[in-house]
């Protein structure tokens, strides 16, 4: 389908989020994403097309994706913050089963290193205009805390947001230690590979059932 750029928002020097208009409206769940087109001239070796999981809810308006965009970035990225609104792109339906369980009395866990909140991001919100108040700890790796995104929507009764700077290897035994334990909860890993990869192979070690462990990793970010 294609989708028309309505306007966009800087968080912080290298990070910005894309509000899309779709041309019919796209079906979606919290936590699902999409291929966006970017066609642009001289595209480099990685080509004109990328994943993103949708930082909006279905409950929005606007489909939102949110992406970090450095100098060294890829020519896709350079065309994408290029944009003007008003725009008109490609987006993939959506799809992707990093999505919230329908039992609503298991305790949550939410692991996102840097951009892989996006999807928190989604479910969150969805839960805030749904009235689901089910009981989430947010752990949330950064290089600063300034780099924390979206802390408006995380500022929730239900939500408590741990923030832990990535200088330190977030582990397992740190997991514990901010979540008083790991019996009983389902853990939803967002961000690098090598940081999700990790993490659910000591969650594993831990005795965690790999049904209690779902992950969403994001290919392109070696660091957080
Ligand atoms: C299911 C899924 C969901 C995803 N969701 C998101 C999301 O919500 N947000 C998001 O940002 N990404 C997401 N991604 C990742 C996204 O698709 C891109 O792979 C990622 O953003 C990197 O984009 P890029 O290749 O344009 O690299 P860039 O972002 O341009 O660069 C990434 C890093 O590579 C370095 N780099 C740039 N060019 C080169 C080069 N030529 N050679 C070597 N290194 C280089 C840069 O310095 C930078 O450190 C998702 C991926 C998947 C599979």
């Amino acid at each position: 389908m294609n989708v028309t750029l309505i306007r966009t928002s800087q968080h912080n020097e290298t990070i910005k989020t894309f509000y899309f208009k779709p041309d019919q409206p796209l079906r979606y769940i919290a936590g699902q994403f999409v291929e966006l087109t970017i066609t642009h001239s001289q595209p480099d070796t990685r080509g004109e097309k990328r994943w993103f999981t949708l930082s909006s809810s279905p409950t929005e308006k606007l489909i939102a994706i949110t992406t970090r965009i450095v100098p060294t970035s890829s020519t896709y990225k350079k065309a994408l913050n290029k944009l003007p609104a008003g725009s008109v792109v490609h987006m993939s339906e959506a799809m992707g089963d990093f999505v919230l369980p329908k039992n609503t009395s298991i305790p949550l866990v939410f692991i996102a290193g840097g951009i892989g909140i996006t999807p928190f991001r989604s479910m969150a919100k969805w839960l805030i205009d749904t009235n689901d108040q089910r009981k989430i700890q947010l752990l949330y790796s950064v290089r600063d805390t300034e780099d924390i995104l979206f802390k408006m929507t995380f500022n929730q009764p239900n939500i408590t947001l741990i923030p832990h700077i990535a200088d330190e290897l977030l582990t397992v035994d740190k997991i514990i230690d901010y979540t008083n334990g790991l019996a009983g909860k389902h853990f939803y890993i967002a961000g690098p590979e090598h940081m999700t990869e990790s993490l659910v192979s000591q969650l594993i070690k831990r005795d965690v059932s790999k049904y209690h462990i779902v992950t969403d990793y994001f290919p392109g970010y070696v660091q957080i």
